[in-house]
C-alpha cells in the first residue's frame, strides 16, 4: 500500500513538474522572445530614423550647395560639408561632384578633381534622391586610414542638385560608415545586456549578413528565418543557427523586424536581428525544473515517509488486536484484548472487540459447560438404564416376595440345566419341597408373619445349598432345587439336610417364634427316564405327595414310591 502511494506521489511529482517548467519555459520563450523582437524594432527604428536623418541633412545641405555652386562659392561648400561632418561621426566622407560628375567639393579635401560619374551613387542620384546598400569601399579605401584588416564598407546617400530652373547641376553624395549600425545597436542593447545578453545581426533583403558575429559577414542566414523577418510583421522564433563561422550550429532565439518600405530605401530593406542562444534564453526555466523536481522528490519523499509512519500508526494496534485475537483460549478467562487507545477508531473498535471477546469466551465457557453436564447426565441416564433394565430383568427373573429364582425363570435355566446333562451324560437331580400345614401359619400369626416365614425358609434353603443349584419359588409356598451331576441318591441327602435345617431353627417372631417343617420329594432324571423337565418335576412331585401322604416332615425319593399310590396329575 506505502508502496503505490510512494508511486503515486512520485508519479504526481513528475507530471507536476514537466507541467510547471512546460508552462514556465514556454512563458519564458515568449517573455524572452518578445523581448528580442522588441529590441530589434526599436533598433530598426533607430537605423530608420538615422538614414532619414542623414538624408534631410544632405537634402538641406543640397539646397544650400546649389545656391553657393551658383555663386562659385565651392569653398564655403567645403566648409558646409565639414560641418556635416562633425554633425554625424559615421560619415566617412561626404563630397559635391559636378552634373559631369567630378568632386568639386569634399570632406577634408578627399578626391576633389576625380571623376566619380561611374559610380552608382552617382547615376541613381541623378533624377531623384538615393540612399545605397552596404558595399566595400572602393576609392577610399586607402585614402581613409583602416586601421583593421576588414574592409571598410558604407552605406551610400546622395541627392541631386538642381539650378533655380530646376536643372541637374551635380551631386551631393556622402559616404556612412556601416560600423555605425554596429554601434547603434551597442548603444541600445548595453543597458539590456545585462538583463539579455543577446548579439544583433543585421541582413540585406535576401538574408545575405552585413553585420554580425565575428565571421559572420557574407553568410546567409537560414531561409525560414528569412522569410519570417521579410515580412511586414515583427515577430521572434527559435532555429537552430551558427555561433560563428566556422563552428556548429545550436538553438537561439531570435526576435526580428525589417526596415520597412520607405521611399529614401526601398532599395534595401534590412533584416535587423537580435539572437540569443536558446539554452541561456530558458536557464531560468530550467533551473526553475530542477528546483521543482527537486523539491518535488523531497516533497514525495517526506509524503512517503509520512504514509509509512501513518500506515504504521494505522495497522499496528490491528495487527495486535489480531495476534491477540489469535492467542485467544475461551477455556481462559482473563481475556488478553485490551483497550487500544492510539486513535478514535482504534479505541471503538478494541473496546467493541474486547466485549465481543468477553461474551463470546462467556457464551463458549457455558457450552463447554454445558456439554459436559450433559455428557455426564447422560453417562448418569444411561447407567440408570442400564440399572433399570437389570433389575427389570432381575424382575422378570425372581420372586418378588423372596429374592429366589421365579418359576418362569426355573423352567429356562432348567432346560439349559437338561441339555446339559443330556450332552455330558450326568444325572440331574430335582427335589421338590412344601411348607407343612402351612394354611395354619398364616391362620395363627396373620398373612405378614406367613410371609416372613417364607422369607425365612427361602434364606434357609440357601444356606442349605450349593452355589450352582438351582433353586425357585414355584408358587405359594412350594419350591423346587435342580442339582447338576447329582444323582437321587445323593440328592435325597442333600433334602434331608435340607428338612433338617428348617426344621432345626425356629423362627423368631415379636412373641414366641414358630418352627417350620418341609416334606420334600426326590427325582433323579435317567437316561430309561426320558428327556423332559417336566417329567422330572412329575416325579418329584410324586415324591413330595408320597411324603406329604407320609405323615410330612420327611423326604421321600420318587424311586421308592409306590406309582399306585399317586395320583396321575399334581400341582407341579
Ligand atoms: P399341607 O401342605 O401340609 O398339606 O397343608 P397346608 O396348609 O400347607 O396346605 P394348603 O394347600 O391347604 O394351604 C397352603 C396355604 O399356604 C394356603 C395359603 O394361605 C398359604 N399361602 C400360599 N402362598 C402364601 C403366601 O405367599 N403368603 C402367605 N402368608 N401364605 C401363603
Ligand atoms: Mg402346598
Ligand atoms: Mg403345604
Amino acid at each position: 500500500m506505502v508502496l503505490s502511494f510512494g508511486i503515486l506521489i512520485l508519479a504526481a511529482t513528475s507530471i507536476g513538474t514537466w507541467l510547471a517548467s512546460d508552462l514556465a519555459v514556454n512563458a519564458l520563450r515568449k517573455s524572452t522572445g518578445q523581448n528580442l523582437e522588441e529590441v530589434a524594432v526599436q533598433l530598426r527604428d533607430k537605423i530608420a530614423l538615422d538614414l532619414h536623418e542623414r538624408y534631410s541633412d544632405l537634402a538641406v545641405a543640397a539646397a544650400l550647395s546649389s545656391q553657393q555652386l551658383a555663386k562659385q562659392q565651392t569653398g564655403d561648400v567645403s566648409a558646409l560639408l565639414d560641418a556635416l561632418a562633425r554633425n554625424f561621426s559615421s560619415y566617412a566622407w561626404i563630397g559635391l561632384t559636378s552634373a559631369d560628375g567630378t568632386v568639386v567639393a569634399s570632406t577634408a579635401s578627399m578626391l576633389k578633381g576625380m571623376n566619380v560619374s561611374h559610380r552608382p551613387w552617382f547615376q541613381e542620384a541623378k533624377d531623384k534622391p538615393y540612399l545605397g546598400d552596404a558595399h566595400e569601399a572602393l576609392l577610399l579605401e586607402e585614402k581613409l586610414n583602416n586601421n583593421t584588416n576588414v574592409p571598410l564598407r558604407f552605406v551610400d546617400v546622395a541627392v541631386p542638385l538642381q539650378d533655380p530652373e530646376g536643372n541637374f547641376v551635380g551631386v551631393l553624395g556622402a559616404h556612412l560608415y556601416l560600423d555605425w549600425v554596429a554601434s547603434l545597436g551597442e548603444s541600445l542593447l548595453a543597458p539590456l545586456q545585462e538583463r539579455l545578453q543577446a548579439e544583433l545581426i543585421l541582413a540585406d533583403k535576401n538574408g545575405e549578413v552585413i553585420i554580425g558575429p565575428k565571421g559572420s559577414v557574407g553568410s546567409m542566414l537560414n531561409e525560414p528565418l528569412v522569410q519570417a523577418a521579410q515580412s511586414d510583421r515583427p515577430g521572434y522564433m527559435t532555429l537552430p543557427m551558427v555561433l560563428e563561422s566556422g563552428t556548429g550550429t545550436r538553438d537561439y532565439l531570435v526576435g526580428y523586424s525589417r526596415l520597412q518600405d520607405r521611399a529614401e530605401y526601398t532599395t534595401f530593406n534590412w533584416l535587423v536581428l537580435v539572437r540569443k542562444p536558446a539554452s541561456e534564453a530558458f536557464q531560468p526555466a530550467q533551473s526553475l525544473r530542477n528546483t521543482l523536481f527537486f523539491s518535488g522528490v523531497l516533497l514525495a519523499m517526506l509524503l512517503i515517509l509520512f504514509a509509512v509512519y501513518t500506515a504504521r500508526r494505522i495497522t499496528h494496534p490491528l495487527l495486535q488486536m489480531a495476534r491477540e485475537a489469535d492467542r485467544l483460549d475461551p477455556d481462559n478467562p482473563s481475556s488478553p484484548i485490551k483497550l487500544r487507545d492510539d486513535y478514535e477508531e482504534v479505541r471503538v473498535l478494541s473496546s467493541v472487540f474486547k466485549d465481543l471477546v468477553q461474551r463470546l469466551t462467556k457464551k463458549t465457557r457455558q457450552m463447554n459447560e454445558l456439554n459436559a453436564s450433559l455428557e455426564h447426565r447422560v453417562t448418569e441416564r444411561t447407567r440408570e438404564l442400564e440399572e433399570a433394565n437389570q433389575r427389570l430383568e432381575e424382575t422378570v427373573r425372581t420372586d418378588a416376595l423372596t429374592g429366589l429364582n421365579n418359576r418362569r425363570h426355573f423352567f429356562e435355566l432348567g432346560r439349559t440345566a437338561l441339555k446339559k446333562a443330556i450332552r455330558s451324560g450326568k444325572p440331574l437331580s430335582a427335589i421338590m419341597f412344601d411348607a407343612d400345614l402351612f394354611k395354619k401359619v398364616n391362620d395363627t400369626y396373620g398373612h405378614a408373619v406367613g410371609d416372613k416365614a417364607l422369607i425365612h425358609l427361602s434364606v434357609m434353603a440357601k444356606h442349605a445349598l450349593r452355589d450352582i443349584d438351582i433353586l425357585a419359588r414355584l408358587g405359594g409356598e412350594e419350591f423346587a432345587v435342580l442339582l447338576e451331576g447329582t444323582d437321587e441318591e445323593a440328592a435325597a441327602e442333600v433334602a434331608e439336610r435340607l428338612r433338617q435345617s428348617i426344621n432345626g431353627k425356629a423362627l423368631t417372631l415379636e412373641r414366641g417364634s414358630v418352627t417350620l417343617s418341609i416334606s420334600a420329594g426326590v427325582a433323579c432324571l435317567t437316561p430309561e427316564g426320558g428327556d423332559e423337565l417336566d417329567t422330572l418335576l412329575v416325579f418329584a412331585d410324586k415324591a413330595l405327595y408320597a411324603a406329604k401322604a407320609g405323615g410330612r416332615n420327611r423326604v421321600v425319593r420318587y424311586s421308592e414310591v409306590n406309582v399306585e399310590d399317586v395320583p396321575p396329575e399334581t400341582g407341579a
